[in-house]
């Protein structure tokens, strides 16, 4: 096997995980070691050369128990209920509370640039973009916003697949349309350009189709899906249509790789397994549609069902060879990995 290649990934909701934990001792849990049916702890994403990523603060709908991805696939899949503002700020304060326990016991270091990426990685500590799945903790006048920034918040999807002051999500329906629903609200647009402002990413996956359209009319930053596949092989609302990886292209922007069986199959299914060779042919359509500067990780680790040739963040290595065995070459390889993540994000986020 060849040398670790360093991995930055796009999404994981590993701080879920450990809110939703009784493990009272989060930094404890995560450093020493997670139940072995979690994605990531600090010891095995060591192992698989995980360097960093999006770490997701994803608050629930109310009577989930978990992300409530349906198990099976469903046509007429519907929206999970709203999310009143008071009870996302709840759990959305509880997981950045671990964010920063995790940051101060040394586990991670929460990056504002990608300066502040690239220094985490040369001192081998894992770099954590703070970013929010579903904005419901946020006011329509967008007070709580500038709070979060001023904390490191530099990364946000207006929803999860869900209806907010927003916007509306896309529901996690297969075979289905992305084009489920209204575009953004005017609070929605608001943010938008308040997040250009910011310099904090949006990010569209989890948006309905309208919703993409007037986050790319609106802003001047790359368009970015951080966790999202190709709709032309698994029709799954969550994916994303040739138009849609069109206009990500036309602003230079990127597409992150979502592990999730359910979005790789091309029969939904979330159950099977998915093998590496449907990685690769997701992996092959994004670099066709995007470029070699416009595909990356994005795994959902501790979000979703993942194949087993990888199973966890320990196995990235193998997803590594797999794509040395397909004939990428080292460049490619560590574009895909991190630098076009560093990249596009030191273009957004400075
Ligand atoms: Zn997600």
């Amino acid at each position: 096997m060849s040398a670790l290649v360093p991995v930055f990934d796009g999404h994981n909701d590993t701080l879920l995980q450990l809110y939703r934990s009784p493990e009272q001792d989060k930094e404890k849990l995560f450093m020493q070691g997670a139940p072995a049916s979690w994605h990531i702890d600090l010891p095995r994403a060591r192992k698989g050369g995980f360097a960093g990523g999006m770490f997701a603060i994803f608050s629930p709908s109310p009577e989930k128990a978990g992300l409530s991805a349906p198990t099976a696939p469903s046509s007429d899949e519907k929206l999970p209920p709203d999310l009143p503002m008071e009870e996302a700020r709840v759990s959305m304060l509880g997981m950045a509370s671990i964010l920063f326990r995790l940051e101060r016991a040394g586990a991670l270091k929460i990056c504002r640039s990608a300066a502040d990426i690239r220094a985490a990685m040369a001192q081998d500590t894992i770099a954590a973009v703070f970013h929010i799945e579903g904005v419901e903790a946020i006011d329509p006048g967008l007070d709580m916003l500038d709070v979060l920034h001023a904390a490191g918040l530099r990364s946000l999807g207006p929803v999860w697949s869900r209806a907010n002051a927003f916007g509306t999500g896309v529901p996690f329906r297969f075979p289905s349309s992305p084009d489920v629903g209204p575009g953004l609200t005017d609070a929605g647009k608001a943010l938008v350009k308040a997040c250009n402002r910011l310099k904090i990413l949006v990010d569209l996956s989890h948006l309905n189709e309208k919703g993409f359209r007037d986050v790319a009319a609106i802003s001047a930053a790359p368009l970015v899906a951080t966790h999202s596949n190709v709709h032309a092989i698994s029709a799954s609302a969550r994916n994303l249509t040739d138009w849609q990886l069109g206009a990500i292209r036309d602003t230079r922007g990127m597409v992150g790789l979502n592990f999730a069986r359910g979005f790789l199959r091309p029969d939904g299914s979330m159950v099977q397994d998915a093998d590496l060779d449907t990685v690769l042919r997701h992996v092959d359509a994004l670099l066709d549609k995007l470029g070699e500067d416009g595909v990356g990780l994005g795994s959902d680790f501790d979000g979703a069902q993942i194949p087993s040739a990888i199973g966890d963040v320990s196995g990235l290595p193998r997803l590594i060879e797999a794509f040395e065995r397909h004939g990428f070459g080292r460049e490619l390889v560590e574009k895909i990995a991190w630098k076009n993540w560093v990249d596009v994000l030191e273009r957004t986020i400075g």
